[in-house]
């Protein structure tokens, strides 16, 4: 447990002592736990001082203790936080108290003669309702402010179960996962791509995994998103290229010399002139030949291409490599763009091959977008087939290149020569 940990819990403690003072027994109660933070009190003690915002913090905290009713008890709890709790609440009291909350954000408060405004955000847990564990009830407070103060425009959030397994997932990844590359915990599985016209292996996509000491296998789903905000993805994504560069080079020697890889590339990857720096590298010293790789990036990515990265993407190009847009059709309908960027094929989103079979509406969608990449000479694969029918529609729509369960999920590396002998036979 950390400074921080322990000194909260002893807050905590502190609060549930204050209010059994109080002359109230909780355990007989229905109680709410609002946990209130002034959001932009450091801002003031950067300004003005830490002695002037805590008079701002004492005042804002008398007006509220002012407004509330009766029944309602509020205590300071660290630094620029308070806790309000309230016994049996009705619906008509939870509204007044938004709005006296609301309020106080809309008055006036002065430091030193200037203007202060006040940014409070709120996280709410009910007793017994999400616990009968006062201490835990006051900690899922906590959780739902967090999760209101990640998200911009709410200022009240009510506690649920999946914050709290967010919130533990979150920190388990953050403090975990920094060692997991120099562990050699981050590994690559395959899935392979069919190409249906010669009924041969087309390629295999590099997915990533985490094979954790304790949890086993963890899906991407479970931390790529961390690792890109925290800035990792740049080290995991140079471990991806060279390690699937290196595999491809190896299958190849093994009698595959056909095999395409494709690797999903990050946008804080496609940065400057050091990841193509990186990738000649990688191409010399595994000795890939570019024609054989193909780089997925997100249509996301693409669209929001500035002249730095286009270039980038260019000379990606130039040396052979091909560039193809992932999770085609999932962001925008406006296919034009299509034109004018230096892509050369789409993946057509999972989203859109579920639907194949719902409607005649949405089967002329995905034939449209096919028939359009086609004239635009762009190759197509389209991901996440399942079943028959599907892949007969998309025979039909003459789309066929296909990933997806139907032929095989992502598989380990060594599990990769056995299924493309098996395809062939
Ligand atoms: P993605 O690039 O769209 O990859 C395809 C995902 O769809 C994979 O999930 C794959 O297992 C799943 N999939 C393929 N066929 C089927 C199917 O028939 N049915 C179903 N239900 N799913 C299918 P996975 O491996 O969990 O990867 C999730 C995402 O994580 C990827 O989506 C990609 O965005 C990201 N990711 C994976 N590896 C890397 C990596 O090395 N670098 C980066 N930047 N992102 C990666
Ligand atoms: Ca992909
Ligand atoms: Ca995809």
């Amino acid at each position: 447990m950390d400074i921080e940990d322990s000194s909260k819990k002893k807050s905590m403690r502190n609060v549930l002592e204050k209010y059994e003072r109080c002359g109230l027994k909780h355990k007989n109660d229905k109680l709410a736990v609002y946990m209130v933070e002034i959001c932009n009190l450091k801002f003031y003690s950067y300004v003005f001082g830490y002695e002037e915002s805590y008079i701002l913090f004492k005042s804002i905290f008398k007006r509220i203790k002012e407004k509330l009713q009766e029944k309602f008890y509020i205590f300071e709890f660290m630094n620029c936080r308070f806790v309000i709790l309230a016994a049996n609440l009705n619906s008509n009291d939870i509204d007044k108290m938004k709005k006296d909350i609301s309020d106080i954000c809309e008055e006036k408060f002065y430091i030193k003669n200037r203007e202060a405004t006040v940014h409070l955000k709120i996280g709410i847990s009910l007793y017994p309702d999400d616990s009968n564990n006062l201490l835990e009830v006051l900690r899922y407070s906590d959780v739902a402010l967090s999760y209101a103060k990640e998200n911009n425009k709410m200022k009240y959030q009510f506690f649920q179960k999946f914050m709290y397994n967010e919130i533990l997932r979150k920190q388990i990844v953050i403090n975990e996962i920094g060692n997991a590359l120099k562990k050699k915990e981050l590994i690559l599985f395959y899935q392979p791509q069919i190409n249906l016209k010669n009924m041969e292996v087309y390629g295999f996509e590099a997915l990533i995994r985490w094979k954790h000491p304790k949890r086993g296998i963890l899906s991407p789903m479970f931390f790529i998103d961390i690792i890109e905000e925290n800035g990792m993805i740049n080290d995991v994504g140079k471990f991806v290229v060279y390690e699937a560069c290196r595999q491809l080079q190896q299958w190849h020697n093994l009698g595959y010399p056909n095999i395409c890889m494709s690797i999903n590339i990050s946008e804080s990857q496609i940065d400057g002139e050091e990841f193509l720096d990186f990738v000649k590298v990688v191409l010399n010293k595994t000795g890939v030949e570019t024609k054989f790789l193909i780089f997925e990036i997100t249509e996301r990515i693409v669209i929001g291409l500035d002249e730095k990265k286009l270039k980038l993407i260019e000379k990606l190009k130039d040396m052979g490599i091909r560039i193809f847009i992932d999770d085609f059709g999932t962001k925008y309908s406006n296919l034009d763009y299509l034109n004018a960027m230096p892509v050369d094929g789409i993946k057509i989103d999972k989203s859109f091959i579920d639907k194949l079979e719902n409607s005649q509406k949405d089967l002329m969608i995905t034939k449209s977008v096919v028939k359009l990449a086609h004239e635009l000479k762009l190759e197509v694969i389209a991901e996440g087939v399942e079943d028959q029918k599907q892949l007969k529609c998309l025979l039909n729509m003459k789309c066929s290149k296909i990933q997806g369960f139907i032929f095989e999920k992502p598989i380990p590396p060594n599990e990769v020569c056995k299924f493309m002998t098996n395809f062939k036979a």
